[in-house]
């Protein structure tokens, strides 16, 4: 979009160019789905707050589908809930169970068919599925499906969920989930709608976060036994990609959905059972470090406590000589507090991150890219001036905000610039649902700490090392994460371009 201040040509703004993605990875896909007891109440407006509380985990596209009387609807469309949904839209999703789905797109192109849930309506009922994760066998599925005479309409690989589920639907919806969930392979967190049922299920790793939570008939998670005002008169059960959007609608958290776990929920009942051997325990170990909110308690871990954590760990590892720790926004505060904490280091806000900044614009381009962390990020001067300063980050991808932060510090009067991240080097892909980019434009991959620090202009820069990071997650031989984008070592098997 081009917008003329009508002077000569080089006043012309190209829009665009300032509305490129943040250097950072990007999470696929948020759940929600709400089953109200009250037969005769919507749950499609609950859903559309928590798919806002969920919004960080994509902003491409957004989707609802409700049931009612045996019969699914749904409405989706490209950017975020806000947009998509008006109120009319909303008032016309009928039924007490919905499910709802945010989008960022990582197997299959950014387009309105992909969008989600994907619904399939077929003789014995129909089926809405909203899915967060990749399947690493999408493409043997598919093809097995077409061979049966089965079409499909996207590109996204959680189209094979909803058309393998019906396939299997004669057998009853029990034998048609653990059919279906047993075939696909890779991670997911799945929130689907039957003509009778709310179901949740997480791949039997529990790479994807999948949670339960319970929307009390009065009270609700308020002081002094008082009602939310979100509260439902009836009561009903909330499944969600974190436990933050539970909170969004008065809801309290009931617990996490065991890895290899179906939950089906329906007539005001919660019957679960589990569809795979007891296998290891692997969830992203970068829910933590960035994509989750602070807010949210993950597998009985709280993201913001883990984050504080990696800082105080940080410290600990590779303290630098300074006058001040400054984190960059957001989710690289806690992680100074942390940091200044173990090391005695005063914190303070050194810079400022404009919220305003749209993020529905995908260009690969790395011009326009540096022309948006101009945009986005801005240095307290008077905070920084004359004081040697350590940049406390959650991840280093492509090196392109990081370079950057360091240039505006010391245009402000930072004396030194001393980086130091929460993670350890992203230096491989991922390939369970986080769009990582080629290995080449990994600013880790290949490259010594020493040349990086170089190519950064940084004063010195150090990571968390691995053991460090799983000692912030609490890890034990029961509780173990996926470190896959770290060490190449991955927790089921995976095939795919590599470059
Ligand atoms: S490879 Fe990295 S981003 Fe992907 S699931 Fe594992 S830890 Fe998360």
């Amino acid at each position: 979009m081009k917008f003329s201040t009508g002077l000569e040509k080089s006043n012309t703004v190209d829009l665009d160019e300032m509305n490129p993605p943040d250097d950072k990875l990007h999470e696929a896909c948020g759940v929600f789905g709400v089953c109200l007891n009250d037969g005769g109440r919507d749950a499609a407006p609950l859903v559309y707050y928590g798919l806002l509380a969920l919004q960080h985990r994509g902003q491409e596209s957004a989707g609802i589908a409700a049931v009612k009387d045996r019969n699914i609807e749904v409405r989706k469309g490209m950017g975020l809930a806000a947009e998509v949904f008006s109120p009319e839209a909303i008032a016309q999703l009928k039924g007490p169970a919905a499910v709802g789905h945010v989008r960022y797109s990582t197997a299959g192109s950014s387009s309105i068919e992909n969008a989600q849930p994907f619904v399939s309506r077929f003789k014995l009922g129909s089926i809405a599925v909203a899915h967060n994760g990749t399947l690493t066998n999408a493409d043997v599925v598919r093809e097995l499906l077409e061979d049966a005479g089965i079409g499909f309409t996207a590109s996204s690989d959680s189209e094979v969920i909803v058309n393998l589920i019906a396939k299997n639907y004669r057998k009853g919806l029990e034998k048609a989930l653990t059919d279906t969930i047993k075939f696909i392979k890779g991670s997911y967190a799945l929130a689907m709608l039957t003509d009778e049922a709310l179901v949740g299920a997480r791949d039997p790793n529990g790479i994807r976060p999948l949670c339960l939570g319970k929307l009390p008939p009065k009270a609700g998670g308020f002081p002094q036994g008082k009602s939310s005002p979100l509260a439902e008169p009836g009561g009903g059960w909330v499944l969600a990609s974190e436990s933050c959007a539970i909170d969004a609608v008065g809801g309290e958290f009931v617990r996490d959905i065991e890895p290899g776990e179906v939950i089906i929920i329906g007539g005001g009942e919660v019957f679960s059972f589990s569809f795979s051997e007891k296998t290891r325990r692997a969830v992203c170990s970068f829910e933590y470090v960035y994509f989750a909110r602070p807010d949210s308690v993950i597998d009985s871990m709280d993201v913001y406590g883990s984050r504080v954590r990696a800082g105080e760990i940080l410290g600990r590892e590779s303290a630098a000589a300074a006058d001040l720790v400054i984190g960059v926004p957001d989710s690289g505060i806690p992680a100074a507090i942390g940091y200044g904490k173990a090391t005695g280091t005063a914190f303070g806000m050194g810079i400022v991150k404009s919220k305003y900044v749209a993020r529905t614009f995908i260009s690969p381009d790395q011009i326009k890219r540096e022309r948006a962390v101009s945009v986005k990020h801005n240095v307290i001067k008077s905070e920084v001036r004359g004081k040697r300063v350590v940049l406390i980050d959650d991840s280093i991808v492509r090196g392109t905000t990081s370079k950057w932060l360091v240039t505006i510090l010391k245009a402000a009067g930072a004396r030194e610039v001393h980086i130091r991240v929460c993670s350890p080097p992203v230096r491989c892909p991922c390939y369970f649902g986080i769009d990582t980019p080629h290995r080449k434009d990994l600013i880790s991959n290949g490259a010594s700490i020493p040349e990086l620090c170089k190519s950064l202009g940084a004063d010195s820069l150090a990571f968390i090392s691995v053991e460090g990071l799983l000692e912030s997650l609490g890890a034990t031989a029961e509780k173990s994460y996926c470190l896959g984008c770290f060490t190449g070592e991955y927790p089921i098997p995976v095939s795919g371009p590599a470059e």
